[in-house]
């Protein structure tokens, strides 16, 4: 059997080593790109410079070697090497040596020279030799060559400059980059210090804050003066999910205690007949019969009461899916108004205006559910002239359901909190019809799952209209309808 293996926490890291290593790789990055840009444009701009040194000193050379006497070649060649800060040569075509005159150092180099510019314009159609002023560029020097005419004889002129002082300045600048590196990274360290100091002090202090929410304190307030937007965001958030969470714990709380509130009272009652016919009515018929009664009602009310906290929770809880079908919405009305006829006895007044023959698309059950809950709350709040109007009127597009009573009305400031579990206003009441403290929640969780509008219009103490506006069936649906459904 495979052994169930504990997931491991997953790793974390810490914002300040993570601030710490995206500072120094941003600086480090810049700073390489910096050096390869810096050391490749530096390169390119000397050499190219030295290229056009080295052809604006062979240019110059090739004149004044022309014009002037042979034997004052050396002198010139000396003073344009000074000048442009280039070694010069002279070649005869065949490899003599004319400047400088005596080689110093290895021999062999010069003739490796000669060999070179030779084998260059060896390489030339004849036509072009003369005029052709060639440029070498080698890792650590560049080379430039050209015929010069002297004393009417053709020589080989070779000029070359070496680039020590461009490699010494590489070395520099990667000196130089090291260096920065090692005060980026320096820099980087502490910026990142002070940048997550900044970040994790309010962050640690949200989370203590939420901490304190989830063990129940509502009252610690998430302020909303930190540096950082997105942090007052969270906290803004938070104040609201703080506020929401606390309202729905006041309601849980009130709903157990209204819930087991209701609950006791009739047991109570239940118990205390009970005992009155054990003990007192039991041989007496009549008070016997009133009693048994009593009890008879309770039992109702307490059922009627679970019946409703199962249904909301059914509803609520999202378990049941709602069964649309057709059906004649006008007989329905009658149907549970009928229910209330009894009432008629005891003085109320129940004026129906309903059109016949008006269909809906919804659950069948649910909507009896919605009228019986609206009516009986109409029949209980009404006025002292105890009248309740029920409407249902075809509109232009669906069909309008209202209730209307002359009672104490609503204040607006409760028009949204009556559908609320449990909400009750603070009045006690002498109602006919017992309620959960539920219906009103109920009628809500119905018709929001059917998507169907609803809502109440009141005047504190002239009464309130409940109305409920019902779709028309869908064409699709309607053809069922008429086939006898
Ligand atoms: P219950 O009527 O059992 O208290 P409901 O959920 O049906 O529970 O109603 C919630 C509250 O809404 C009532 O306690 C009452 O304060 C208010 N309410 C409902 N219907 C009316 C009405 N027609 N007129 C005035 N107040 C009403």
């Amino acid at each position: 059997m495979q052994k169930n293996r504990r997931k491991r926490p997953k790793r974390t890291i810490g914002l300040n080593l993570i601030l710490w290593l995206c500072f120094l790789l941003f600086a480090i990055i810049l700073i390489v790109i910096f050096t390869v840009v810096q050391n490749y444009q530096i390169n390119e701009h000397y050499r190219s410079r030295e290229k056009e040194n080295l052809c604006e000193a062979g240019g110059v050379l090739k004149q004044e070697l022309t014009k002037r006497d042979p034997a004052e070649a050396s002198a010139i060649l000396l003073s344009a090497a000074n000048r442009y800060s280039v070694s010069a040569y002279l070649f005869s075509l065949n490899g003599e040596f004319i400047f400088p005159v005596k080689p110093g150092g290895n021999n062999d180099e010069y003739r490796q020279t000669f060999e070179f510019v030779k084998g260059k314009f060896d390489g030339l159609d004849s036509d072009k030799k003369e005029k052709a002023q060639l440029v070498f560029s080698f890792e650590t020097y560049a080379g430039y060559a050209t015929i010069v005419n002297l004393g009417n004889k053709n020589c080989y002129l070779y000029l070359s400059s070496s680039f020590d002082h461009l490699i010494e300045m590489t070395n520099d600048t990667l000196w130089m980059s090291l260096v920065t590196a090692l005060l980026a990274t320096v820099l980087a360290f502490v910026v990142s210090g002070f940048v997550s100091m900044a970040i994790t002090k309010p962050v640690t202090d949200v989370t203590e804050r939420a901490k304190e929410l989830a063990r129940g304190n509502y009252e610690a307030g998430f302020t909303r003066n930190y540096f950082f937007t997105e942090l007052n965001q969270l906290s803004d958030a938070l104040n609201y999910a703080s506020s929401e969470i606390s309202k729905t714990d006041k309601m849980q709380k009130e709903l157990i205690a209204n819930v087991s509130h209701d609950f006791k009272t009739p047991l109570t009652m239940i118990k205390a007949y009970a005992a009155m016919i054990a003990e007192i009515s039991g041989n007496d018929p009549v008070k016997r019969v009133k009693h048994t009664q009593i009890i008879i009602d309770e039992t109702d009310r307490l059922t009627a009461l679970v019946e409703d906290v199962l249904d909301l929770s059914k509803l609520q809880s999202g378990i049941e899916t709602i069964e649309r079908t057709v059906f004649n919405l006008s007989e329905d009305l009658y149907g549970v108004v009928n229910r209330f006829g009894f009432l008629t006895s005891r003085g109320y007044k129940i004026e129906t205006d309903i059109d016949d023959d008006l269909y809906t698309y919804a659950s069948r059950e649910r909507t009896g559910q919605v009228f019986y809950n609206l009516i009986g709350n109409a029949i209980n709040y009404t006025g002292e002239d105890m009248s309740v109007v029920i409407r249902l009127k075809k509109k232009e597009s669906g069909v309008r359901f209202e209730v209307i009573d002359t009672g104490r009305g609503i204040p607006p400031e409760q028009v949204d909190t009556i559908w609320q579990r449990y909400y009750r206003s603070g009045e006690t009441h002498k109602r006919p019809i017992k309620g959960s403290g539920l219906g009103l929640s109920i009628v809500e969780s119905v018709l929001k799952k059917h998507g169907i509008p609803f809502g109440v219009q009141s005047e504190v103490g002239k009464g309130s209209c409940f109305w409920v506006d019902f779709p028309d069936p869908p064409e699709d649906e309607k053809s069922t309808e008429a086939n006898g459904d």
